[in-house]
C-alpha cells in the first residue's frame, strides 16, 4: 500500500506510523526523522535552525529527498508517508513523483487532534536519542522511566517541542498543511480518525478502514 498520514504535528503520526509500517510490511518515511538523523552535517545544521524556528524547511529540497528515499528498493510494494507532504506545493511535486514512478496513491490518513490536546501531547512527549521512537511522560510512557523500550537508550526533549516553537508549527501547520486535508478530499483519497482515541484503537480503527477499501 501506498499511503500519507496527514495531521497537525503532535497528532500522533509517527507513534501510528510505527505500528503500521508493522503491520503493514511497508516501510515508515518520516522526513522530519531524516532531517533529525542529518544534524551531525551541514545541511543537517542549516535545516536544524529552520525546524528550531518552528517553520518548514524549502519544499525543493524535501521533495528531493523524498524522491530519493522512494526510489529505494523497499518501496517497491509500498511505502508510509509520514510528515511529508506539509505543502499544497509539495503534494503536486509528489504526483508528478509518483507518476514517475508508475505508482499511485492508495489512502490518505487524517488524524484529527484538537490544539488544546495536540499542545498537551507537546509538553510531555519525549524521543529516543537513538532510534527517534516518540513518547509521553503520561499516555504513553516507557516501561523503565527515561529509557526506550525498542533499544535502552535514554530518552529526550525535542528542540522543537517548547511552548512557543510548538505555536509557531501549529501556525504554520494551519496556513500551509491544512490545505491538503481538501486536496486529498478532492481526490477521493482522504479517511478521517478521531486522533484522540487510545493509540492501539486509532491503530486498529485505521487498519480496518484500510482493509475494508
Ligand atoms: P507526530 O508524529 O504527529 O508529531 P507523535 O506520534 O510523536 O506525533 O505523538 C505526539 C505525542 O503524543 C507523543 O508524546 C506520543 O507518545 C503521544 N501520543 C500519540 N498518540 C497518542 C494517543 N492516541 N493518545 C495519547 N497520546 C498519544
Ligand atoms: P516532524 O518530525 O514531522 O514533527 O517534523 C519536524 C520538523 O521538520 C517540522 O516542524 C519542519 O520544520 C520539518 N519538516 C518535516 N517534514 C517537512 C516537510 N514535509 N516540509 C517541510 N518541513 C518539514
Amino acid at each position: 500500500m501506498r499511503l500519507i498520514l496527514l495531521g497537525a504535528p503532535g497528532a500522533g503520526k509517527g507513534t501510528q506510523a510505527v505500528n503500521l509500517s508493522k503491520r503493514l510490511n511497508i516501510p515508515h518515511i518520516s522526513t522530519g526523522d531524516i532531517f533529525r538523523a542529518n544534524e551531525g552535517t551541514e545541511l543537517g545544521r542549516k535545516v536544524k535552525q529552520i525546524i528550531d524556528q518552528g517553520m518548514l524547511v524549502p519544499d525543493d529540497l524535501t521533495v528531493s529527498i523524498v524522491k530519493d528515499r522512494l526510489k529505494k528498493d523497499d518501496c517497491k510494494n509500498g511505502f508510509l508517508l509520514d510528515g511529508f507532504p506539509r505543502t499544497i506545493p509539495q503534494a503536486v511535486q509528489l504526483d508528478e513523483v509518483l507518476r514517475e514512478m508508475g505508482a499511485e496513491l492508495d489512502a490518505v490518513i487524517n488524524l484529527n487532534v484538537p490544539d488544546e490536546v495536540i499542545v498537551r501531547r507537546m509538553a510531555g512527549r519525549r524521543v529516543c536519542k537513538g532510534c527517534g521512537m516518540s513518547y509521553h511522560i503520561v499516555s504513553n510512557p516507557p516501561k523503565s522511566e527515561g529509557l526506550c523500550d525498542v533499544c535502552g537508550e535514554e530518552l529526550k526533549i525535542r528542540d522543537d517541542d517548547k511552548e512557543q516553537t510548538v505555536l509557531e508549527r501549529l501556525k504554520a501547520y494551519y496556513e500551509k498543511t491544512e490545505p491538503l486535508v481538501e486536496y486529498y478530499e478532492k481526490k477521493g483519497l482522504l479517511l478521517h480518525f478521531d486522533g484522540t482515541k487510545d493509540i492501539t484503537e486509532t491503530t486498529e480503527e485505521i487498519m480496518d478502514k484500510l482493509l475494508k477499501e
